[in-house]
Formats: C-alpha cells, structure tokens, sequence
C-alpha cells in the first residue's frame, strides 16, 4: 500500500521505504546483497554502485520526511558532502557559515581548493553578513543550523532568500536537527544534506550521508556523482539506515525532551559557567530556533570553569555518557571539543569563537531522565567540587 502524500511524519517514516518485496508477503525488505544485477530487468537496476533496491528505500523514505522530491544516499556524510562539492566547478565560489564542520572545511580548503575551488567564510548568524552574498555572488551558500559546537542557529528561510536573489543554490547541512525537526526545503532551501550516521540511523551501527532536493539538476548530479566517484553506501548499511529512520519522530520527542530538562537543570546548577540550547529561553537565537525548528534537538553544551585536564575528567568519571565523537545515537555521548573534534583549530581561534577549555558538548540519548541528571551531578561533584 502506498501511503497517502499527505500523511504525517510518523505514518509516512513506518510506511515508505517498504517495496521490493515481489510476491512474497514479507512485511519488511530484505537486503539485496547482490553487486550486479541481470541487464533489461523491469526496475532498472544494472550494478550496485549506481544503484540499489535497498538505496531506493533510503532515499524514498528520507525523501518523504524532508518534504523532498528527490534524494540520493552515500557512504557517510563526507561523501554526501563531497558528492555536492565535487558538482562545482574551478574558479565557482562557496561562501559558508564560519562556524562550519571540520570536515566540510578540511575538504573545501585542503582537496577541492587544489582545483580552483574557492570558499570564504562569514558569520551568516548576523543578517548584516547577507549582504556579502549580495556582493560576491557565490554559486553555493553553505550553512549549518544548529552549529557545531556552539550550537548557533542560522536563518534558513532569510539566507534562502538573498541566495536565491543573486541565483545562488542554499544547502544545509541538517545533520543536527534531523528532518523531524527542520525541513530545510520548505524553508526555502535547495539542498539538505545530513549524515544519516547520526539521528536518522541514530542507533551508532553504520555510517551514512544523504542529499535531499526538490530541484531535478541537482538530483541527476547527486545520482551522477554517487556512480563516478564511488560513493554509494553498502546495501546492508542502507537497510539499516531505513530500518532507524522508522523510529526517528519517537527517538527526537525523548531525545528533546531530555535534552531540554537537562538544559534547564544546568543552567541553575552553580559551577556551571553557560550553557547553550536552542530551547533555553537564554539562548541568543531562541525566537529564531522556535520558528524554524519544531524541537530543541539532543544537544547540549555547557562551559565550566576549569582547566583541560580538569573538564576531561569529568568526561572520564561519567558512567553513562560514553567519551566519543559522534552524536545522535540512542546513546548518550559526551565529548570534549577542545581536545577532540576541534583539536586541530589553534587555540587563539578556538578560545576567539568561543570553545574555551572547560566546553563540553552533550549529546543526550533517550534514556531515563533522573539517571543522567544524577551521573553528571555526580561527576561534577567529585570532580570540580
Ligand atoms: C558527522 C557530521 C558530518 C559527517 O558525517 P559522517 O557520516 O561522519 O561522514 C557532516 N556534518 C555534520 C554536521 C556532522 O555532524
């Protein structure tokens, strides 16, 4: 059965995204471990790296949950975000968000830069910032929202809108709100791209990249650059992504709910210097967050004071949130940013954009309130007293 376009989030993630099944009655689709597949086949399907049954279902069910015509699914976020980078041409320019992914600035500086390819960076968080891609007419605005770390919110639906004056495509990297939260299309965005790794999969078992769009040229180029640079995901990854992105509104309600409370918590709680949520009333952008974002997301960050040394302690005594990288999972997580995802910035910058030494970045998984409250509690007692 197909389910109606109009059918809501939940409805439409447990029903889309479930075909391929032929004759066989099987509730769920299997994984179709095949590389190749026999030429003039009715479904079209002619080798794995340009196409699957099983990134079909991805990409369907992803789709029907950004609001999106299209979409095309890679083996990590990096290679969505080399798939979009890669369709630029020498001499075309990205102006971004300063506060940008490591990675996506990595890429843009240190690979594609070597063809021609030019990126500079403003703080797009200022609307007097616009005005320059007003003035330097770039072919990509790039911009995140929720940041990482500082979880700075960005206006879609304004920054979509000078883009589009001066023919300028907008993506948004949605990795950190997920499109339960944030549809960036409908806010007039050209491209949203997340790594799937995080809350769409949100179980921490596969990695993943997906784009979204509603615009047919980027689609084909999307499709294009997944077969000629190699940057499908494994059939088996794709079935898992699907199989987490079923549950995504439920996993974001907890992980929101969660998120928030332990926000507030740590906001009253004395030793802690700041903290910052979109859905604190305290936060900077928080009028901004509520129109575009339909939740606060699983992230949190707060600023102590103390030393390095001191702040991954902390990070170490905490039973339940692991010390990793990555976010987004059923998991909590804690990580240190000046020491870990961050590491390479210099220290001057790093302490200029304001990730000082005592910053420590939550991602909060859906277990039960009380006993995260009580682990971090616990932690800074013994640790800074
Ligand atoms: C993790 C992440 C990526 C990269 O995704 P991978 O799946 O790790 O390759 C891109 N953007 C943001 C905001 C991320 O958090």
């Amino acid at each position: 059965m197909k389910p109606e376009n109009e059918a809501g989030f939940n409805t439409r993630a447990v029903h889309t995204g479930r075909g391929f099944t032929g004759a066989t009655g099987a509730v769920m689709p299997p994984i179709y471990l095949t590389s190749t597949f026999e030429q003039g086949n009715a479904e079209g399907f002619d080798y794995t790296r340009s196409g699957n049954p099983n990134f079909r279902l991805l990409a369907e069910s992803v789709a029907a949950a950004e609001g999106a015509a299209f979409a095309t699914c890679f083996a990590s976020g990096v290679s969505a975000i080399t798939a979009v980078v890669s369709s630029l041409k020498s001499g075309d320019l990205v102006l971004a968000e300063e506060n940008l992914y490591g990675c996506t600035y990595r890429m843009f500086e240190r690979v594609f830069g070597k063809f021609g390819l030019q990126a500079r960076y403003v703080d797009l968080s200022r609307e007097e910032n616009w005005e320059e891609i007003r003035r330097s007419r770039p072919t990509l605005v790039w911009l995140e929202s929720p940041t990482n770390p500082l979880l700075k919110i960005v206006d879609i639906a304004g920054i979509s809108r000078v883009a589009a004056e001066v023919g300028a495509a907008t993506l948004v990297d949605n990795t950190f709100a997920s499109p339960f939260l944030q549809r960036p299309l409908e806010l007039g965005a050209t491209l949203s791209l997340s790594s799937t790794t995080k809350y769409i999969n949100g179980h921490s078992d596969c990695l993943g990249g997906i784009v979204a769009t509603n615009d047919k040229g980027w689609h084909s180029r999307m499709d294009f650059a997944q077969k000629a640079l190699g940057l499908q995901p494994s059939p088996f990854d794709a079935w898992l992504t699907t199989r987490g992105q079923r549950t995504l509104a439920l996993r974001m309600e907890r992980h929101c709910a969660n998120a928030l409370e332990l926000a507030r918590w740590l906001e009253s709680r004395k030793g802690v210097r700041l903290v910052r949520y979109p859905f604190l009333p305290s936060h900077p952008q928080y009028e901004l967050a509520r129109r575009q974002m339909r939740g606060g997301s699983g992230m949190v960050i707060a600023e102590f004071d103390c030393s390095t040394e001191k702040a991954l302690a902390f990070c170490h005594r905490l039973r339940l949130f692991t010390l990793a990288e990555s976010l987004g999972g059923v998991e909590s997580l804690v990580c240190h940013p000046p020491t870990m995802t961050h590491a390479q910035v210099p220290a001057k910058v790093r302490h200029a954009v304001g990730i000082s030494d005592g910053l420590i970045r939550f991602s909060v998984g859906i277990e039960d309130f009380e006993d995260l409250r009580r682990d971090i509690d616990e932690a800074l007692t013994e640790i800074l007293g």
